[in-house]
């Protein structure tokens, strides 16, 4: 059996001073990684033992391993917890069972699997109000738990589920690796209530904006979809997903009104410059996390014309079986989003150090580690 190696992230805790409850942004400086050698131990109960097949590059992958030049805090400001002997990073991905951990009932070794990524609880009173993505004692893969960037990785049980007849078929393998990001827009778009006949409009080209297009055109039925992307490459890949394709300044300078906006870029000034533009009844949907303020001048028009401003974490609740039931049956090519596949821990590594051909050059990347 080949040697199994992950990728490795350590960073200084150096919590901002005069900050109260500092988030990530605020606690880790000087982030570096490493190709580790992983040491198997005995699989705990509950987990599964996964041979990882496909993995794929989040955003906060990358925000968590660049750093603010003005703070010199790491970007990301989603939780995360890096022991001083380094977190294994990774959060999106399909594996290979190849050991089940005692008390793991419903699945086979051999089975493929794609993985969640938000162990909820399941037991404090918003898990049982039914609201698992806000778990309060959430832990995220990949950020407070060991992740997936690594050829062997031992995840919870609770967060697989099988994708059938997937073992030698790259199209469902890549469905798999993609489902975690396309259930993020899947919650985003109810989220966001967008519903037949309506505009919407996304900032953002990444992964999750333009899975969000998708699915808004193809599934929820808006009669429209802009995406407002500020890099080339991102907005020419856009266009097959929505009907327009625009940059920050030219969204601005156009007066169109709209029903629905899901920010999913971060760039919270956009929102406050264009919220006037917002129809009676019309929903703003929070994805990206900045750590930022939000300003709205336009409250009046807020309150006059019923806006309303919802956030939106996570992807649990059975999202992940509607997508592979719609990616299955061809009705949603969740595959396409992909622009490349690196393959190997080695070229993950270089691809993660150089974060710019992620964003400038790509919208989604994998990694096939087998
Ligand atoms: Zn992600
Ligand atoms: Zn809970």
């Amino acid at each position: 059996m080949k040697a199994s190696c992950a990728i490795s992230l350590k960073a200084v805790a150096q919590p901002m001073l005069g900050v109260k409850f500092p988030g990530t942004h605020q606690r880790y400086q000087h982030p570096e990684l490493a190709v580790v050698p992983v040491t198997q131990k005995a699989l705990r109960a509950g987990m599964l033992r996964l041979e990882m097949l496909y993995v794929g590059i989040c955003g906060t992958d990358v925000h968590l391993i660049s750093t603010d030049e003005q703070t010199g805090y790491v970007k990301s400001s989603a939780p995360a917890l890096i022991p001083p002997e380094g977190r294994i990073i990774g959060h999106e991905g399909v594996g290979r069972i190849s050991a089940i951990g005692d008390g793991v009932e419903g699945f086979a070794v051999g089975d493929v699997v794609s993985l969640e990524s938000i162990v909820a609880c399941g037991c404090c009173s918003t898990c049982r109000k039914g609201q698992p993505n806000q778990c309060e004692h959430s832990q995220l893969l990949g950020m407070e738990i060991d992740g997936v960037f690594a050829n062997r990785a031992d995840v919870p049980a609770r967060l697989a589920l099988k994708i059938p007849n997937a073992a030698n078929d790259e199209r469902l393998l890549k469905i798999g690796a993609c489902l975690e990001p396309a259930s993020v827009a899947l919650l985003a778009c109810k989220n966001a209530q967008i519903k037949a006949g309506d505009h919407v409009v996304i900032f953002g080209g990444g992964p999750i904006g333009i899975f969000t297009a998708m699915l808004s055109k193809m599934i929820f039925g808006a009669a429209s979809v802009t995406v407002v992307e500020p890099i080339e490459f991102r907005r020419q890949n856009a266009q097959r997903w929505c009907d327009s394709v625009c940059s920050p300044e030219e969204f601005l300078q156009d007066g169109s009104h709209f029903d629905v906006v899901v920010e999913a870029s971060g760039a919270l000034d956009m929102l406050g410059n264009c919220f006037h533009r917002i129809k009676a009844a019309g929903r703003v949907c929070l994805l990206a996390r900045t750590g930022g303020a939000l300003t709205i001048d336009a409250v009046d028009h807020l309150l006059t014309n019923n806006i309303s401003i919802v956030g939106s974490r996570g992807h649990l609740g059975g999202h992940f079986e509607t997508l592979l039931n719609l990616a299955m049956t061809r009705h949603l090519p969740l595959e396409d989003v992909v622009t490349s596949v690196v393959v190997g821990i080695d070229q993950l590594y270089e691809t993660l150090r150089n974060p710019r051909i992620i964003t400038d050059q790509n919208c989604k990347v994998l990694c096939k580690l087998q």
